[in-house]
Parts: structure tokens; sequence; C-alpha cells
């Protein structure tokens, strides 16, 4: 599959990962939108919240619960903003589910 992700998993396409496990992939957005901004991605490819499957409910729940103890470790103290952008409209340019973890500023409500 033609996945820029998939690709970032595998170590075809080199990223600054801060946390891997069998699950899931963590690793620094390429353009960051705040002081810490980091991606949180399943391993499993699956395009969006919006593709998945009964089965996929324990590995989500997962990869939210890694968003937290990485927050955490990041100093994210302040608090923080997990976005997950899905299709057109929602500006998804990736077609692998991915968390957007944000955090380190006073983060604007609402997005444009
Ligand atoms: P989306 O727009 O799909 O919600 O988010 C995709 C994110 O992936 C963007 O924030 C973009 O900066 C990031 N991104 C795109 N290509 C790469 C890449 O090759 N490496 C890394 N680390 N991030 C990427
Ligand atoms: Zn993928």
């Amino acid at each position: 599959m033609d996945c820029l992700f998939c690709k970032i998993i595998e170590g075809e396409i080199p990223s600054q990962c801060l946390y891997e496990d069998d699950k899931v992939y963590v690793f620094k957005d390429i353009d960051p939108q705040a002081p810490v901004h980091f991606l949180v991605i399943p391993k499993k490819h699956i395009d969006s919240l919006d593709a998945m499957e009964d089965e996929d409910s324990e590995l989500i729940g997962y990869v939210f619960k890694k968003i937290r103890d990485l927050a955490r470790e990041e100093g994210l103290e302040d608090g923080y903003r997990v976005v997950h952008n899905i299709g057109e409209d929602g500006g998804q340019s990736v077609k692998h589910m991915h968390f957007h973890v944000l955090g380190g500023r006073s983060l604007q409500w609402p997005p444009g």
C-alpha cells in the first residue's frame, strides 16, 4: 500500500520517533504548529476513525492511553489538544489514522 505513514513505521522514510511499541508509533510532526506537536498513529493501517471496525475499539483505546502517557512525559501538564482530522472537509491530508497532540502554548478555539 502506498501510504506515507506506513512507510514511516517501516523506517523507509525517516522520522523523529518519540515512542514505539508493537501497536503504536509516535513521532514529531514535520511542520509543528505548536512548541510540542507530535503524531500518534496505530501501526495497523486504518484510514481514519470513520473507517474503524468494531475490532479496532481496543486498539484505539490503547492509542488514547498512550496519548495521555506521552503528553505527561512531554511536560504538557498545563493542558494540550488532541486533533483527529477526517476526510476532505476535516482537512485530512494523510489517509492513515493519526492523532495530533499539540501543546506548550495557549491554543485558540475555535480553529478555522
Ligand atoms: P493531517 O493534515 O492529515 O491531519 O495531518 C498530517 C500531518 O502530517 C501534518 O501535520 C504534516 O505536517 C505531517 N506530515 C506530513 N508528511 C510528513 C512527514 O513526512 N514526516 C512527518 N514527521 N510529518 C509529516
Ligand atoms: Zn498506512
